[in-house]
């Protein structure tokens, strides 16, 4: 079979090595941006007990890519810039992690994707694909170049610096999350090792993020190693459809919504899909089945997200699906990679 692959993230990498492997398959991926400047725009979390066993699956060994073990998370529910101008710090909680780790993204990319063949700096046409292979998997994330456009999508944008502090100085040990109010998303500082951390921001309501990253960076010097935006699709899978245009292109990955809206994780979902890809490779019925099954709290997730944003949460109406979404996590926490409690869960979510 002739596989195109477009798009070389977390979902692209890992086909590339695992359809690579396959003799009878002949598989070539495209990626936008040349290889010198090939990047994994993200903040490097994940859950290594869940990674360790996918990455195995490359033949590699995840624990040689992490950066930072996380032991505690401090979230910070204060207000912003409401007490004289300053920020409230003293409304904390701590989340105990079991497996939250920070690794390198594009190292582990890198190295997924050794002795495959790939174009990079390259947006291919769809109809040069068309001609040359059998399958065109869309892997691009957020831009989903090859599939039909979606009528209701819901994506939250992002800024992030990856910045150094001299050791000894950084401004927080460990995780640090600060909740945005109504959930429209949160700021994040997570440790990178040697002094190095992603400091960065989601909001659905885009100005407050970069307002609060800057006033952070101001209180906090450091040197700014480097600066990225992109947005992140919340669109769960289930909303998503088609997964293919009919033809030979089929998403995988962000392209088709696996974001689990309520923390913004993509890595373990983008990479299950494509596991799930490779397991129903030659039945696309049935793969679409497969991803709507595993994704399905995902649906859930976000009407969640989208009640607090749009300020419609009733405690009385939806406690139901806030005791799903909670029963969900907390049966998983080892896959989260962080302890679960229903008090926390309510905290963060101003309820
Ligand atoms: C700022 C930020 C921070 C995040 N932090 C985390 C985190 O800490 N943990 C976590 O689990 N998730 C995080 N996420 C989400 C996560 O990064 C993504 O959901 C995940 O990487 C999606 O994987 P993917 O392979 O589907 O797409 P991507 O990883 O986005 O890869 C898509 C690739 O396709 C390429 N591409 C795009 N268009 C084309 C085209 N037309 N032709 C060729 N190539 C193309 C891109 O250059 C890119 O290399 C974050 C997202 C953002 C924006």
């Amino acid at each position: 079979m002739k596989i195109a692959v477009v798009g070389i993230g977390v979902a692209g990498a890992y086909l590339m090595n695992r359809l690579s492997d396959a003799h009878d398959n002949h598989v070539v991926g495209f990626e936008r941006l040349p290889e010198i400047q090939h990047d994994a725009v993200c903040a490097w979390a994940t859950c290594k007990n869940v990674m360790s066993g996918l990455v195995k699956n490359c033949g590699l060994n995840f624990e040689e890519y992490i950066l930072h073990s996380g032991k505690h998370m401090k979230v910070n529910l204060g207000s912003i810039g409401s007490k004289n101008g300053k920020d409230d710090d003293n409304n904390n909680i701590d989340i105990r992690l079991k497996g939250m780790v920070s690794y390198d993204k594009l190292k582990l990319i890198q190295d997924m994707m050794k002795g495959t063949k790939i174009e990079f700096g390259k947006i291919p046409k769809k109809e040069n694909l068309e001609s040359e292979f059998d399958i065109i998997i869309d892997s691009t994330g957020f831009h989903r170049n090859y599939l039909p456009k979606l009528e209701n999508d819901t994506w939250i944008p992002c800024i992030q610096y990856k910045v150094k502090y001299d050791i000894g100085k950084t401004p927080f040990d460990d995780f640090y999350l600060k909740a945005f109010p109504s959930m429209t998303g949160y700021f994040w500082y997570f440790p990178l090792g040697n002094g190095y951390a992603h400091i960065g921001a989601g909001d659905f309501e885009r100005k407050k993020n970069n307002k609060f990253v800057d006033e952070f960076l101001n209180r906090h010097k450091c040197q700014v190693v480097k600066k990225v935006g992109r947005p992140v699709r919340i669109t769960p899978p289930v909303n998503c459809e088609p997964f293919t245009d009919g033809r030979k292109s089929i998403g995988v990955g962000e392209s088709i919504g696996t974001v689990y809206s309520l923390l913004g994780e993509g890595i373990i979902p983008a990479t299950w899909c494509a596991e799930l890809f490779i397991q129903h490779l030659d039945d696309i019925k049935s793969y679409r089945k497969a991803v709507l099954k595993r994704f399905k709290i995902y649906k859930l997730v976000f009407k969640f997200i989208q009640l607090k944003i749009a300020g419609k949460f009733n405690m009385i109406r939806h406690v139901y699906d806030l005791l799903r979404i909670y029963n969900h996590m907390k049966s998983e926490e080892d896959r989260y990679g962080m302890q679960v409690k229903m008090i926390n869960m309510m905290k963060v979510s101003r309820i």
